[in-house]
C-alpha cells in the first residue's frame, strides 16, 4: 500500500499595500486537525533573542467552505482554529514589515524582504510536512523580481511564483528578497551561486564584488571538502546595501547581509578598501556558517523550539571560531596582505583586551547568556559579559597556535574531523575534546577549562611570538586610558559606557554624562572632543572635570593615568607565519 504524503501547508504571500509596509498572506491548510493550532515563532535562529514576532500579526481570519470560522488567540503568539478536519481550512492575516535588519520583514515602495518566521504561521502538528510559498507579483511593480533560496516549483523568470520546502524548519530558513536588484551568477567549485544586491549606486563595482566573493566560497568549499562537492545544491547571497548599516544572517543555502553604500566596492578604484574589507569579512563568516552552526551545530539546535529561548554554551565555537575563519579566509585566498590580515588581528585582540568583562564571564557563560545579555547591550555590557564573537575567535587563535607548536595537527584538521565525527550534525563540547585528544595526541583539559570556562588571560602573547609576530606595546588612545567609551558629536562629549576598574570610574563618572569642560591650574576649557584634553592640561595629570548628570553640574578630580598601552601585532618572520595565515594553494 502507498500512503500519500499529507498535502502540507500552502503559503500565498502578497506585498498587499507597500505604503502601510503590509503583507497579506493566505494559508491554506488542505487537511486541518480540529481545533487546529498555528503559531509565529518568538525567535529567528541564528539571532539570539526573544523577539516576538507575532507583534506585527494582525487582522487574522479563518474560513471554511466559504464561511467564516472562530479563532481564538490562546497566548502571544498563538491561536486556535474551531474549524473541523474535513475540509480546507484558509487563514488570512496581514504583517507589518518595517524592520530594515535581516532579522525580519520589510517592505516599502522600494524594496521587500521577509523571513518566513515573521511571516508564516507554523501549523501545528504538521511542521514535517512539505511546505509550499506562493510569491505574488506585485502589480503596481513591474520591474520588481523575486530571490530565495526556496527550491521553485513553478517560478517565472521574475523568480515569482511557487517554491517548495521539505518541512517548516527549511521554509523559515529561506528569507525573500523582493524588488529591483542588482543580479549576478557564478560558479564556485562547479556549485552554482547567485548574488542580489538592493540598494546600490551606479558607483558600484559589481565584478570585483562577484570575483571576490567567488575566490571566498571557493576556498571554503575547499577547505572543508577538498575536491569533493559542499552539502548544498546552489547558493543565494542577498545583500541590502543601505547608508548606514552592518548584519547578516546565515543559512543553510543562503544568506541575508546588510552594508553600507560606502563599503561596496567602486568602479574604477583598486586598492581594497577598509569597509570593503569588513563587507568581504562578512561575506566570508556567513559563508562559513553554512557548514559552522547551519549543519554541525550545537547539540541543543538538533530541533528548534520557536516558542522560546534555546540556550546552548557553544556559541564561542560556533560563532567565535568563524569570526577566526572569516579574515583568515580573506588571507588565505590572497585577497588581502600580512599587514592587513595582522592589523584586523590587532584590533579583535584590543576589543577583548579593553573589556573588562572578560574577567568577570567565561566565553561558555556569555553563550547561554546571549539571551539576556549579547542581544541586548546597555551600558554595563562591557563591563558584565564579554563577546563569544572576539573571545571566541582568540580561543580558535589560540588552540589553532598551540596545535601547530605541538606539530600533530591543525585547527583546520580538527574542524574536517569534527564534521565527520558528528555526521555534518548536532555536536557538543566533548566532541571537540575528543577531536582535539585524538589528532593532538594529548588531552585539551586544561585548555579548554582556562580558554573556555576560566575567564584568565589567554596566552597571546607566547603563541604569536613563537609563530613570527612580535607583539609591540603602543601608547593608548585617550579613551583606553581613562577607561571610558564616548560619543561626540556636535561639540559635544557624551560618556557612553565607563569601563570597570579605570580613572574615570575613579574620578565619578557615569554612562551618559555630558564631558562639558576641564579645569587645568585655574583656567577652565570647554571641552569638545576628548582628544584636545591633553591639549588643555598639558603635563598635568591631576585635572578637575566639569560634568552635567541630570541637567545637574558636577565637578569631579580625575588623574589621567599614564603606562597604559595597547597592542600592535608585526610580522617578523614571514615564512613562519606562512604556514598558518599564508594563501593557500
Ligand atoms: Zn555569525
Amino acid at each position: 500500500m502507498i500512503v500519500a504524503r499529507a498535502e502540507g501547508p500552502h503559503y500565498r504571500v502578497e506585498a498587499l499595500d507597500p505604503a502601510a509596509h503590509l503583507f497579506h498572506v493566505t494559508l491554506t491548510i488542505a487537511q486541518p486537525q480540529a481545533g487546529q493550532r498555528v503559531s509565529l515563532p518568538a525567535w529567528i535562529p541564528g539571532s539570539y533573542l526573544v523577539r516576538e514576532f507575532a507583534r506585527h500579526l494582525q487582522k487574522l481570519t479563518a474560513r471554511q467552505d466559504g464561511k467564516p470560522v472562530p479563532v481564538q488567540q490562546v497566548d502571544k503568539a498563538t491561536w486556535q482554529v474551531d474549524c473541523v478536519p474535513s475540509s480546507p481550512l484558509v487563514l488570512g492575516y496581514e504583517v507589518y514589515a518595517f524592520d530594515n535588519s535581516v532579522r525580519a520583514a520589510w517592505l516599502d515602495t522600494q524594496r521587500g524582504f521577509f523571513n518566513g518566521t515573521s511571516l508564516c504561521l507554523r501549523v501545528h502538528g504538521m511542521a514535517q510536512e512539505r511546505h509550499e510559498m506562493e510569491l505574488v507579483a506585485p502589480r503596481a511593480y513591474p520591474h520588481w523580481e523575486a530571490a530565495t533560496g526556496l527550491e521553485p516549483l513553478k517560478t517565472g523568470k521574475r523568480g515569482f511564483g511557487t517554491y517548495s520546502a521539505e518541512n517548516y524548519d527549511e521554509l523559515v530558513d529561506c528569507p525573500v528578497e523582493l524588488g529591483p536588484f542588482f543580479s549576478a551568477e557564478f560558479r564556485a567549485c562547479g556549485v552554482p551561486h547567485r548574488i542580489v544586491v538592493a540598494g546600490a549606486t551606479g558607483a558600484f563595482d559589481a565584478d570585483r564584488l562577484v570575483a571576490d566573493t567567488q575566490k571566498i566560497c571557493e576556498a571554503e568549499i575547499r577547505f572543508w571538502h577538498e575536491r569533493r562537492k559542499p552539502p548544498f545544491k546552489s547558493y543565494l547571497f542577498m545583500l541590502n546595501a543601505v547608508d548606514d548599516g552592518y548584519g547578516g544572517l546565515e543559512h543553510r543555502n543562503s544568506t541575508a547581509l546588510i552594508c553600507s553604500r560606502r563599503d561596496l566596492p567602486r568602479m574604477g578604484e583598486t586598492r581594497t578598501a577598509e569597509g570593503y574589507v569588513t563587507l568581504l569579512g562578512l561575506v566570508s563568516h556567513e559563508y562559513f556558517h553554512t557548514w559552522n552552526v547551519k549543519r554541525l551545530r550545537p547539540a541543543e539546535f538538533a530541533h528548534y523550539d520557536y516558542t522560546g529561548e534555546n540556550y546552548t554554551q557553544l556559541l564561542w565555537f560556533f560563532e567565535g571560531f568563524t569570526s577566526y575563519y572569516d579574515d583568515l579566509f580573506l588571507r588565505r585566498a590572497a585577497i588581502i596582505d600580512d599587514a592587513t590580515y595582522l592589523k584586523l588581528l590587532t584590533k579583535t585582540v584590543n576589543q577583548v583586551q579593553q573589556t573588562p568583562g572578560r574577567e568577570v564571564q567565561s566565553v561558555a557563560q556569555a553563550s547561554f547568556d546571549a539571551w539576556v545579555k549579547y542581544y541586548r547591550q546597555d551600558e554595563n555590557t562591557a563591563n558584565a559579559t564579554v563577546s563569544y564573537y572576539t573571545k571566541g575567535s582568540l580561543v580558535a587563535l589560540c588552540f589553532d597556535l598551540t596545535l601547530r607548536q605541538e606539530g600533530h595537527t591543525t585547527l583546520d584538521e580538527v574542524m574536517r574531523a569534527l564534521w565527520l565525527r558528528c555526521k555534518a550534525g548536532p555536536m557538543a563540547e566533548a566532541d571537540f575534546a575528543a577531536v582535539l585528544k585524538e589528532l593532538g595526541g594529548r588531552d585539551y583539559k586544561r585548555e579548554l577549562a582556562a580558554w573556555v570556562h576560566g575567564t584568565r588571560e589567554l596566552p597571546l602573547r607566547e603563541l604569536l611570538e613563537q609563530h613570527g609576530i612580535t607583539v609591540m606595546e603602543e601608547p593608548a588612545q585617550m579613551q583606553q586610558r581613562l577607561g571610558v567609551r564616548v560619543g561626540e558629536s556636535q561639540g559635544l562629549v557624551v560618556l557612553k559606557n565607563v569601563l570597570r576598574g579605570g580613572a574615570a570610574e575613579q574620578a565619578g563618572f557615569a554612562a551618559n554624562d555630558e564631558w562639558l569642560a576641564v579645569e587645568v591650574a585655574g583656567t577652565a576649557w570647554r571641552l569638545a572632543k576628548l582628544d584636545d584634553l591633553l591639549l588643555y592640561a598639558g603635563n598635568h595629570r591631576k585635572v578637575t572635570a566639569i560634568v552635567a548628570r541630570d541637567r545637574r553640574l558636577l565637578r569631579l578630580d580625575l588623574t589621567i593615568p599614564s603606562g597604559i598601552t595597547t597592542w600592535r601585532l608585526v610580522l617578523r618572520d614571514p615564512a613562519q607565519a606562512q604556514a598558518w595565515f599564508g594563501p593557500q594553494d
